[in-house]
């Protein structure tokens, strides 16, 4: 376990160029290990049979040779532009794939790498499509040679049939490991930009919603989820109320603006409270609020707001060491079955200054 967290703060570093993309870096190292790995075991394959000690000339330490270069280049990825990095893999690569055909011939599976590094290309450049396209051409293009010359030629060193086939399915192994793991460095990357977009954008539609102050919703929110209501449920009595906090300039102007705003926030949970279950509440303007309340005719939502006003009478707001009594007006509207919104709250608003002209600390019905 330790040794493999070693492994991984190895391999998750940046580059030295900050402005490359880490996670390309990352998913390099992890091929350039699958490869080196590969590179040993294929290594180790054909000693392991001493095929070529026969021929007396070990061909196969070319694996070897394949997995140092993948070494440096693996070192080079901490130090180098991670772009030009995985160009100088992709042309030692197709090197050393032409050199293993060439000696071993097409049944030792390596040319499947090729799928591999159309892969990397296609996920990892941030070229035009174009250019990915004529790489993905040429890289067909020297697999077709490749497959050509290896039907008209003798491999240098001819595998036997065991030897190809074991030689076969490591190599598939390896590659669709590879595949795996580029695969799914992308996929998890796409999945995460998705969900930090939703999140984001949930967050946004949030904010677009809410008074940043109180928390409330704001005038916006309360209109379209009472013209949903309307809509969804167009024979369900309902009634609103317009509230304004009386003679708030007089907070404001007496104790500050920073009191004024706790006023407005302390109000805000009153309400909350006494509205919860029974509707809703939105900050409709500076200190006027929007109640909403279904299934209620308008005395019932009078009935509500009059002991509101009391518990207001009763309970002083606390600021530092005072004491501010406040109090509210509201103007109720019952739905009429008839008049659209817009009427409806401008019927309570005209209430409401009713009921400031009356004195204040009333609700008026
Ligand atoms: P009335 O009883 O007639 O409603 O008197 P009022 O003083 O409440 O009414 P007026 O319209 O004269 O003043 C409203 C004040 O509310 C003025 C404005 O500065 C204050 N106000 C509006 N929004 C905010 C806010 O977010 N924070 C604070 N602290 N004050 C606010
Ligand atoms: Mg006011
Ligand atoms: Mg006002």
């Amino acid at each position: 376990m330790k040794l493999w967290n070693k492994i991984w703060t190895t391999i998750n570093q940046s580059s030295s160029y900050d402005n490359e993309s880490k996670r390309t870096a990352v998913l390099l190292r992890c091929v350039y290990l699958v490869m080196i790995v590969y590179h040993f075991i294929f290594f180790c394959l054909m000693g392991f049979r001493g095929l070529l000690r026969e021929g007396g000339f070990h061909v196969s330490w070319l694996a070897v040779i394949s997995a140092i270069a993948t070494l440096i280049l693996l070192r080079l990825s901490y130090r180098q532009k991670i772009s030009t990095n995985l160009k100088l893999f992709l042309v030692a690569d197709i090197l050393w794939l032409g050199g293993f055909v060439f000696l071993f011939g097409w049944g030792c599976g390596a040319q499947q790498i090729m799928f591999v590094m159309v892969a990397l290309v296609y996920f990892s450049f941030y070229d035009a499509l174009p250019q990915k396209a004529v790489f993905t051409v040429a890289l067909f293009l020297i697999r077709f040679i490749m497959f050509s010359y290896t039907q008209n030629h003798e491999p240098y060193a001819a595998l036997p049939d065991t030897l190809a086939l074991v030689l076969q399915v490591w190599s598939s192994l390896s590659f669709f490991t590879l595949m795996g793991i580029i695969c799914g460095f992308y996929s998890s990357n796409i999945e995460m930009a998705d969900k930090q977009l939703v999140q984001y954008n949930q967050r946004l539609q949030e904010e677009a919603r809410t008074d940043p102050l109180t928390g409330l919703w704001n005038r916006r929110a309360m209109r379209d989820f009472l013209n949903l209501n309307v809509k969804n449920y167009p024979k369900m009595p309902f009634s609103v109320a317009m509230g304004d906090i009386d003679l708030f300039k007089r907070v404001n102007d007496t104790y500050g603006h920073d009191c004024g705003d706790a006023v407005l926030k302390w109000l805000t949970a009153h309400m909350v409270l006494m509205i919860e279950g029974n509707g809703q509440v939105c900050r409709f303007g500076g200190e006027e609020f929007l109640l909403y309340f279904p299934d209620k005719n308008g005395d019932e939502a009078a009935v509500l707001l009059n002991e509101f006003i009391l518990m207001l009478a009763r309970t002083p707001f606390e600021w530092h060491d005072n004491k501010i009594l406040l109090s509210m007006t509201f103007g109720v509207e019952e739905y009429d079955f008839r008049s659209d919104l817009e009427t409806l709250i401008k019927k309570a608003d005209e209430k409401l200054y009713f009921g400031k002209q009356q004195g204040r600390n009333q609700v008026v019905f």
